[in-house]
Parts: C-alpha cells; structure tokens; sequence
C-alpha cells in the first residue's frame, strides 16, 4: 500500500509540474507575442508620421538594427527598404498586411520562416498618400524559444523528480504508519482520533466483525456444551434399561429364577426393550430436528385431521387408564411437516394420558383463529408446579423422575415438541394446577 501511495503520489506531482511549466510558457509566449505586436502598431504609427513629413529623408541615418522597414507605393512595388535593395524586391501587393492596410487602413500578419525557427510579425499602415508603410520584427517560434531554455528546463525537472520523490515517500509513511499502529483488538480506541477520521469506516467495520466472531464463538462453545451434556445424559439413559435387562437375564441363566416366574420376568425384559426403543426412536427424532428443520417437507396439511390420527393410536394407552379422549373443533389447514405435526399432537395427548388420573379425560380442541391454527391439549391429570412449567421442556427433565419413569416416559417429549414448534415458527404455552390438570396451547400460523 505505502509504495502505491508512493508511486501515485510520485506521478501525480510530475505531471502537475510538466502541466504547469508547459502552460506558464506558453501563456507568456502568447502574452509576449502580443505586447510586441502592439509596439510595432505604435511605432508604425509614428514612423509613418515621421514618413509622411520627411518621406524618403526620413530614412537617412536610422539605427533599425531590430526592425526591419519597408516602404511600399500603392502599385505594390517597394520604394524603400533597409536590409534589402528595394528594385531587387518583388511586387508586395499581395502580401497579407499590405492588401489590409490598403482596404482599411492597418494591417497585420505573421509568418514563419522557412526554417519554421522562428517567425516575422508585420505591422502595416497607410499613409495619407497612398502609399503603406510596413514594420517587421522577427520573434523566435515558441519550440525555438523551448529548445533555447531546455538546459534549465532539464534542470527543473530533476531536482522536481529528486524533491517529489523525497515528499512522496515521506508522505506514503505519514499516511501507512496509523493504519499500522492500529491494534485490531480494540478498533474503538481509535474513534473521533485526529489521524482516524478517514479509515473509521474500516475501524468501524472491524469492530463490528468482532463483535460477531465473538457471538459466533459463544454459540459455538454453548452448543458444543449442550451436546455434551446430553451426550452424558443419553449414554446414563440406554444404561439403566440395558442394565436392567442384563440383571434379568443373569438371574434366568444362573436358574436363580423358579419356572413359573420365568414368563414375569421375560415380560419385564420385553418392557425394559421397549423403553430402550422408545428412547432410541425419541434420540433420533430430537437429532432430526436438531438440525433446523432442514429436512422439513413444508406440505399443505389439516391438523384436525393429524390430531383425529394421533387420538387414534393412542387409543390403547388410553383404554389402559380408562381415560376418555375427547376431539373437538374443525377442519385447520397449516403449512407444515406432517410428520412433525403429528408427533406435537401425540406428544401431547400422550402425555395428557399418562399423567392422569385414572378414570380421567383428555379434551383436544383444533381450530383457526385469524391467520393461525389453534392446538389445545387439556387433561384432567396430576398437573404441574408452576416453577417447573418451564423447566418441563428441558431435555431429559422429568418433574416425578419415577412417575415418569414408571409410565415409560423418556423425558424427551416436550423438547421434541418445543422443537417441532419452533421450526413451524409457532408458539406454545402451558397452564397448569397441580391436581387440577394441564391445559398446553400451540399455535401454528
Ligand atoms: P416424559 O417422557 O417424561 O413424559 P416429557 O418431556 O414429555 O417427558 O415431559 C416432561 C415432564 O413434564 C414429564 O416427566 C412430566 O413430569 C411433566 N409433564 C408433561 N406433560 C404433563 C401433563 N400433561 N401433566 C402433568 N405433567 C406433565
């Protein structure tokens, strides 16, 4: 970066001073031109004064070394001249100046010379006689004029390309040396600074990516933190079934166990497996999810017609308790997972089944409300204590470990829920008395 500011910088100061010098010379050039061409106007005039009372005697002992002076008569043969012999000059009818002088009065041209070296100004007048009286100086051409200054010139332009060099590559430093001190650890130390002002877009940015990177990094840490602790609390789940089952097993093959127990005890091992299937099914439901939801097949879907699905299944475990589930409300289109949905409702209504009373009853509500579709899950069951109304979504939180326990639960029914919610960008709340039932609302938009 220094050595492009350097370069620019170098370039930029060299054509300013080519740009300038060329322009100064030549408005000089043109200016000089005119003033010079104006003397010869006047001194015409005067000589042609001077001409018009003495005529030729006027000539006599004239010191024109720098001009040259020319008497014409109206016929355009040359009377008088003072570096050339006049009878030996052709006719100057039509010489620019002269024809002008003779229409008007004045007239005036330039010409260069064949050399194109330099150039002759010519300044004409008419006397009162006919006759026309030319002035001509000669001025060198400005390239000559260049050419004549091209050891000075020379000279400029090195010590300019010596001093802007110096300037440039100090200024390239002046210019780096703060963005090199900046320390990207803290870029707001440098806001509203003197030498700042310029880069705080750049400081401004800096902040804000750090600021991000550190979000980014906490949320990392935090999930790589969750995933841990469920890791722990999975493999602490499969064991205690699996333990469980091994006991069984061992107390059957040590014939520890008397023939007619042996169809109890497989029973226990078949409800322990089942268990361990439900938490494996649970795990890989939660891991689906826990994705985002970027499998999710969006259809157009009826919750009523999921929730009349899911009551449907869970008829055995409700018959179990001897608790009426009842389906209320109408027709709810959603878009939305199928698969998701259903498992909220089941989810739900399982839980609604399990912790209640026996002899109890479900009421499933779906309807629209507005632009969202409405779920309500109410039971009649144990309840939940406020504090824990919250907590009961947490992986793995059970507020009876051995109630739930005992009515095969896994601690991971609601998490799926919350989850399956919250992919579907909806909502869900719970209200609950302890001993007086539960009533959980989701709503879907
Ligand atoms: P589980 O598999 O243990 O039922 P959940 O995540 O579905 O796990 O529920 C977490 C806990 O919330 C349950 O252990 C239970 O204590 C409580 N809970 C859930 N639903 C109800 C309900 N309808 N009535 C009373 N308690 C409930």
């Amino acid at each position: 970066m220094s050595s492009k500011i350097f370069k620019t910088t170098w370039i930029v100061a060299i054509s300013v001073f080519l740009l300038s010098l060329v322009l100064v010379l030549g408005i000089s050039y043109n200016y000089f031109s005119k003033v010079q061409i104006n003397q010869l106007k006047n001194e015409v005039e005067l000589a042609s004064k001077g001409v018009s009372v003495s005529g030729l005697d006027y000539f006599e002992g004239l010191n024109t070394e720098d001009y040259r002076i020319t008497w014409i008569a109206h016929d355009g043969s040359v009377i008088y001249d003072n570096e050339v012999d006049s009878h030996a000059m052709e006719n100057h009818l039509e010489r620019e100046e002269v024809k002008e002088a003779l229409e008007s009065g004045y007239g005036e041209a330039v010409r260069y010379s064949m050399t194109l070296a330099d150039k002759q100004l010519y300044s004409a007048k008419k006397l009162p006689d006919g006759t026309v009286l030319r002035l001509s100086i000669t001025q060198v051409a400005i390239w000559t004029l260049l050419l004549g200054f091209a050891q000075p010139i020379c000279w400029m332009i090195i010590i300019v390309l010596v001093l802007s060099f110096v300037l440039a590559s100090r200024l390239a430093k002046i210019i780096v040396k703060p963005i090199n001190e900046i320390n990207p650890e803290e870029p707001e130390k440098y806001y509203g600074k003197e030498n700042y002002k310029e880069v705080e877009p750049l400081l401004k940015h800096i902040s804000a990516q750090r600021k991000q990177h550190k979000l980014d990094q906490e949320k990392i840490e935090q999930t790589a933190l969750i995933r841990q602790e469920f890791t722990a609390n999975v493999s602490h789940e499969l064991k205690t079934p699996l333990h469980a089952i091994s006991g069984y097993a061992e107390l059957i093959e040590n014939g520890m166990v008397k023939d007619e127990d042996i169809k109890p005890f497989a029973g226990k091992i078949r409800g322990e497996s089942s268990r361990l299937t439900t938490l494996v099914e649970d795990i890989i439901d939660l891991t689906k999810l826990d994705n985002g939801g970027a499998n999710t097949q969006w259809e157009d879907c009826d919750l009523y017609r999921i929730a009349e699905n899911a009551i449907d299944s869970l008829d055995a475990a409700a018959a179990s308790m001897d608790v009426t589930v009842r389906l209320f409300g109408s027709e709810a289109p959603v878009k939305g997972d199928p698969g998701m949905l259903y498992s909220i409702v089941y989810n739900l209504c399982d839980n609604a089944i399990k912790y209640n009373h026996v002899g109890g009853s479900v009421d499933v509500t779906v309807n629209t409300e507005g632009e969202n579709a409405v779920l309500s899950v109410k039971d009649t069951g144990i309840g939940i204590p406020e504090e824990f109304c919250d907590r009961i979504f947490e992986r793995f939180y059970r507020v009876d470990k051995s109630r739930s326990k005992e009515v095969g639960g896994t601690g991971l029914g609601l998490s799926i829920v919350k989850h399956a919610v919250m992919i579907h960008h909806g909502k869900i709340e719970v209200k609950s008395t302890v001993g007086g039932g539960s009533e959980f609302t989701v709503i879907i938009p």
